[in-house]
């Protein structure tokens, strides 16, 4: 990394761990003339060990005789890199299970919403010091469904209100991957180990498999370094439920899915003295977190198609009959070249509360066949000329498709923009 000096200081650097314990300290370096400098580390320890794979936080405090300015930035030491085109395009949602009025799983006082939300932070970490984008849906004990609202419109104030906000954090943010992060408990004491939960109802089936084992194996891998003579990880597999989270869309219960891959693990059961005592521990926290992150990493570097869309221009309004252009930036996230001829769509649907959750595509607007082939990690500007429809609340969604593939029936979240159409003056 790299830092620059504007006068001369005396400069110290450290790199701190994930607690804010300094783990390796560089010479103090007095009289350094301004200019610009660069710091290696190589994930090293001051006595040289090798430190666990997590996020760091290289500060460096320069001292002039004006004061002390300190700069930090976030480092991931990890096996894998993410989405290593442009991570920058990339948005993972973690969900920390329970929090506020509910603790989830209490196994002798330790609470499961802790646990969880402990092991998001640290995921989280690892992710943006790798330069992904992440967003929470809690980073407090606290509840998601604040101010409390009827989020599912069905008429009443339930849980499946406080889960319909947390689902609406990962789709209002287009995110690639959901993460929903729970710990298991039973009444069976001796019940333990792993599992992860998906769904097989959506359209995205596959993927939804297919990041569930990912996640399955690299959460059981990453506890085996904590096996002893007494303990070791049980691999239950992977599992599939409707779950609030996973479930497809359901017209009064459910009426915004998730919109992309969405896995719930489990990593460990608090109600078993053996895996609780695990949970207990920083260490294994921390490999559980680097568990999804590695899980996020390979799912993404093997899926073929992934899309992050952003809206250059488009108008908010519009007298019906009228022309307008959206105008949308459209980066190709997979690993798949999108042939020349694939077709970006906008259509519209009727305003809803929120968005549209519902599997309808809407009616056409505009198709647009791009030009020429656009590569991984290359991006495409389009504008989508239309005429606005009948007056009224709309929404405008934008879609990909590929040969006969909408990309949003592989868990690539649409683009959605508010629009309304005015009547024409008589
Ligand atoms: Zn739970």
């Amino acid at each position: 990394m790299r830092y620059r000096l504007q006068t001369t200081a005396t400069v110290s650097t450290r790199v701190l761990d994930f607690d804010g314990r300094t783990v390796r300290t560089f010479p103090i370096r007095t009289a350094l003339a301004a200019g610009t400098y660069s710091l290696r580390w190589g994930g090293r320890d001051d006595g040289g060990l090798l430190l666990p794979n997590a996020a760091y936080r290289v500060r460096v405090e320069a001292t002039d005789s004006s004061g002390t300015t300190t700069a930090e930035v976030l480092v991931t030491k990890a096996n894998r890199a993410i989405y290593p085109r442009t991570p920058g395009s990339i948005v993972i949602a973690l969900d920390p299970g329970h929090g506020g009025p509910d603790p989830g799983a209490v196994g002798d006082g330790t609470h499961e919403a802790d646990i969880n939300l402990d092991v998001a932070r640290r995921l989280r970490a690892m992710l943006a010091g790798a330069g992904v984008g992440v967003v929470m849906t809690r980073d407090a004990d606290v509840s998601v469904n604040r101010p409390v609202l009827d989020r599912n419109l069905d008429g009443e104030i339930s849980e499946r209100d406080e889960l319909a906000a947390r689902l609406d954090v990962a789709n209002l943010a287009r995110a690639d991957l959901f993460v929903v992060i729970h710990q298991n408990s039973a009444s069976d004491p001796t019940a333990r180990g792993t599992e992860t939960w998906t769904s097989g109802d959506h359209p995205w089936i596959d993927q939804n498999l297919r990041f569930a084992a990912l996640v399955q194996a690299e959460l059981v891998s990453g506890l085996r370094a904590f096996a002893t003579s007494t303990w070791s990880p049980v691999d239950r597999g992977v599992k599939r439920l409707n779950f609030y989270v996973t479930a497809p869309y359901e017209e009064g219960r459910v009426p915004r899915p998730g919109q992309m891959p969405t896995i719930l693990g489990e990593s460990l059961f608090l109600s078993n003295a053996g895996d609780r005592a695990k949970l207990r521990s920083a260490a294994v926290r921390q490999a559980i977190a680097e568990g999804y992150y590695d899980a996020i990493a390979r799912y993404l570097a093997e899926r073929s198609y992934g899309a992050r869309y952003a809206v250059l221009a488009a108008p908010a309004s519009l007298v019906e009959g009228a022309a307008g252009t959206v105008s949308v930036a459209v980066r190709n996230t997979g690993n798949a070249s999108w042939p020349a001829g694939t077709y970006l769509y906008l259509r519209y649907v009727p305003a809803v509360p929120y968005y549209d959750g519902a599997p309808h595509r809407g009616l056409a607007l505009r198709r647009v066949s791009l030009a020429s082939a656009t590569a991984p990690g290359a991006r495409v500007d389009v504008a989508l000329r239309f005429t606005a429809p009948a007056a009224g609340r709309w929404i405008l969604k934008v879609d990909l498709r590929i040969g006969d593939l909408y990309l949003s029936d592989a868990g690539v979240v649409q683009l959605q923009v508010p629009f309304r159409s005015t009547a024409a003056p008589t």
